[in-house]
């Protein structure tokens, strides 16, 4: 018999309430091993004692058996002193203080509680808030830590003598499950009316909501991060109505698919779409549709996409089922606000759009959006980064001695916080000119310096001064670090990268404002965490009248028509533009207008002159519909666009007068502008591979990093990708942040910890 061993293993990463304890004690037993597992202020503690071959096995197999929920960062382990003894048990939690991440990711529900929700024997029969270790509210229902029951929304139900005795069980699948509940104990549903008048509780709640949804009435439902706007996606009378009351014009809403038969339905799914969909963080996932589909015209309008989920909670499974056809689930909330999560709040603000509201009595502590994912040749990339993905930790590529909290950007803001070796970026919580949107900042950074436990030294902010982030640091007492939008942009790719040599970095977004008082948006830098260097950029154009130029595409036509036409020349464009035209001509003459080198505001530009849209309803429409309309030339090679460039000041200035030319001169030809909007984006594609080549080999860098707004065209982002590839060059993308600026405040955060 060989020689007995005993060890210490530490294992670190998400591995406190998602069921780590009962799978180290299931592990061991089988093992023949005798020891102890708990939890404590650093994760998991765990010592083994047994042979040897068995222990290796139970370290092996702690990485490649671990629960759904967990994510093992590391495991260290240590020989020690033999202690003998005949079982392996779980031990009472020690000192937990707080743990590098003490909270898993809100997941759908497993498959085990779908099929006792289905089972008439099953106590959960048809109940909509079963769960368990492996799946449920996580993130949007700790109050503080440590994790544990009288610290979440669950604190007011206290367990009947069965869950209870589920929860005590480390045997059972509910052995510490927070969320734990069952219809005699936990919380249920309600209806009422939009005057707040019960309607219906329980299981007649859902069922008359499931009668008013095939009537086409609209209802708020609650659920796990807020509330949503339901509609029967099939009902185009039902669909208007919805976009009329809740003053959303365009802009696309999701759709909820009873289950994959149904998605297929709808959309043209490969087995990326597949992955994502059905992946226990459930995102909404933009796939192309499927001609013919039931879906009303309404829900998508101009597109040739549609975001698709799969139901998440027990509540939609139930629903769904029932109900048999793809719902809009839409956000809670009116035009632009942050949603709804509190029942009061959902009444007063969402009575006005929803015919009825289906509620329930478990609160929501934080607010979390429907995280959103596109489905690229590069992987999947986030475009919004929110329920199923928050609160999850990424590792700094070189550990900080101080606690930092960055406040990211102004619109799609998201805040982060960092310290020792790691960092954790909020969920998306919007643009924050909304007053309910900056009381959502507050409080979600309250939340994750309470989490994770961060008491703030530095704050990190863009440079812009009117950004409500910026002013909010400006306020605080706290060290202040001022970063480059831009170069937080290309930050926040290196860090999900865990890339630290210098890049090129291809930032292309809307507006963010550089360090010579214009707005940057088109640039090429030599960056890495610690600074950068402006190497190249678009010409600059001005901006008329600001903001406003953001709203109206057609002025940034007007911008660029002024560059290179003549009199003559501009009076026939531009009237054919706008009537306007000479307003904003004049507005140039007489008053000084911003400048700026802004990509996004270039597509602007090209989507006025193709006359795609002259004016937007949400943010990026513009561009959103001209890669449409160039994706329906399928490949037709339009004419060779192509930009100029010259040096300036030592930079590389990119002039897009002759593609500009040659688009207007295609557009006079009678030349189909899906082709036109293909040859520009190949002209960009073009213009990247020249830039970027000739900047890296000048620098001697061969890795090229590319981040911000407009890189969520796909076109764009896939094509310049492998270009470079193709050339030999190391290409960086977004996987686990977006590329738009709600990246912003995870670069922010990497660039300050990377500060000695
Ligand atoms: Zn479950
Ligand atoms: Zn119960
Ligand atoms: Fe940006």
């Amino acid at each position: 018999m060989s020689a007995l061993q005993r060890r210490r293993l530490r294992v670190s990463g998400t591995v406190q309430g998602v069921g780590f304890r009962p799978f180290v004690f299931h592990l061991a037993n089988s093992l023949g091993l005798t020891g102890f597992v708990l939890n404590d202020s650093q994760g998991v503690l765990i010592e083994a004692e047994g042979p040897p071959p068995a222990l290796e096995l139970l370290k092996e197999r702690l990485l490649t058996e671990a629960p759904v929920l967990a994510r093992v960062d590391s495991i260290s382990s240590e020989t020690i002193t033999l202690v003998g003894g005949g079982t392996f048990e779980i031990r009472q939690s020690q000192d937990l203080g707080t743990a590098a991440s003490p909270v898993s990711i809100d997941s759908a529900t497993c498959p085990e509680c779908l099929s006792e929700i289905d089972d008439p024997t099953n106590r959960r029969f048809r109940y909509p808030f079963t769960n368990c270790t492996n799946c449920g509210p996580r993130y949007t229902m700790v109050k503080s830590v440590p994790y544990d029951r009288p610290y979440t929304t669950m604190a007011g139900f206290k367990m009947c003598q069965q869950c209870q005795s589920e929860y005590d069980d480390p045997y059972d699948r509910r052995f510490h499950a927070q969320p734990n509940a069952c219809p005699l104990c936990g919380p249920h549903l309600q209806l009422s009316d939009s005057n707040g008048s019960l309607l219906a509780e329980r299981d007649e709640a859902l069922s008359k909501t499931v009668g008013a949804l095939l009537d086409g009435r609209i209802i708020a439902i609650k659920g796990i991060g807020g509330y949503h706007l339901a509609v029967d996606a099939t009902n185009d009378e039902a669909v208007h109505l919805l976009r009329t009351r809740k003053g959303r014009f365009d802009k696309p809403f999701a759709v909820m698919v009873p289950d994959l038969k149904w998605g297929r339905t709808l959309c043209d799914l490969a087995e990326d779409h597949v992955k994502e969909l059905s992946s226990i963080r459930r995102p909404i996932v933009i796939a192309p549709r499927a001609p013919n589909s039931v879906i009303s015209e309404e829900v998508a309008p101009a597109l040739g996409e549609l975001g698709l989920f799969l139901p998440y909670t027990p509540l939609h499974h139930l629903m769904l089922k029932d109900i048999g056809v793809p719902l809009v689930m839409t956000s809670g909330n009116l035009s632009d606000d942050p949603i709804a999560f509190e029942d009061q709040d959902a009444r007063t603000r969402l009575s006005g759009v929803a015919d009825m509201i289906l509620s329930h009595n478990r609160p929501i502590h934080i607010r979390c959006d429907d995280s959103v994912v596109k489905v690229t040749n590069l992987g999947p990339q986030l475009l919004r980064r929110a329920r199923g993905y928050t609160p999850e930790i990424i590792r700094l590529s070189r550990p900080t001695q101080r606690h930092i909290v960055s406040v990211g950007a102004e619109l799609k803001n998201t805040v982060a916080v960092a310290k020792e070796g790691f960092m954790v970026t909020s969920q998306h919580i919007g643009d924050l000119e909304h007053l309910s949107t900056y009381q959502s900042f507050m409080l979600t950074l309250d939340h994750l310096c309470r989490l994770y436990g961060v008491r703030p030294e530095v704050m990190v902010h863009d440079l812009h001064p009117e950004y409500i982030s910026t002013k909010f640091a400006s306020e605080t007492d706290l060290e202040l670090l001022g970063v480059q939008h831009h170069h937080s942009h290309i930050a926040a790719c290196m860090l999900e990268n865990n890339h630290t040599e210098p890049v090129i970095g291809i930032a292309f977004d809307g507006l963010g404002l550089g360090t010579d008082g214009t707005l940057w948006g088109g640039e090429w830098l030599l960056a890495d965490l610690g600074g950068f260097e402006r190497l190249a950029h678009l010409k600059e154009v001005p901006l008329p009248g600001g903001s406003k130029a953001i709203k109206e595409p057609w002025r940034m036509a007007v911008a660029w028509l002024v560059e290179f036409c003549s009199p003559d020349e501009l009076d026939r464009r531009g009237s054919e533009l706008n009537n306007r035209y000479n307003e904003i001509v004049s507005l140039m003459e007489k008053t000084p207008q911003p400048i700026t080198s802004s990509m996004g505001r270039l597509f602007d530009c090209v989507a006025a002159l193709l006359n795609v849209r002259s004016y937007i309803t949400y943010e990026g429409q513009a561009a959103i519909e001209l890669e449409a309309l160039a994706r329906i030339a399928n490949g037709t090679q339009g004419p060779q666009l192509r930009f100029d460039s010259f040096e300036k000041a030592g930079q590389l200035i990119a002039d897009p007068t002759p593609m500009l030319r040659g688009l207007l001169e295609g557009k006079d030809a009678g030349l189909p502008s899906s082709l036109l909007a293909a040859s520009f984006h190949q002209s960009l594609i073009n213009l990247n591979v020249e830039i970027t080549l000739e900047l890296a080999q000048k620098h001697n860098v061969d890795t090229v990093a590319l981040s911000g707004g407009v890189f969520q065209n796909t076109l764009l982002s896939v094509s310049t990708t492998k270009e470079l590839q193709t050339r030999g060059l190391r290409v960086l993308t977004h996987k686990i942040l977006p590329p738009n600026d709600g990246g912003i405040s995870a670069g922010q955060a990497a660039i300050a910890a990377w500060e000695r």
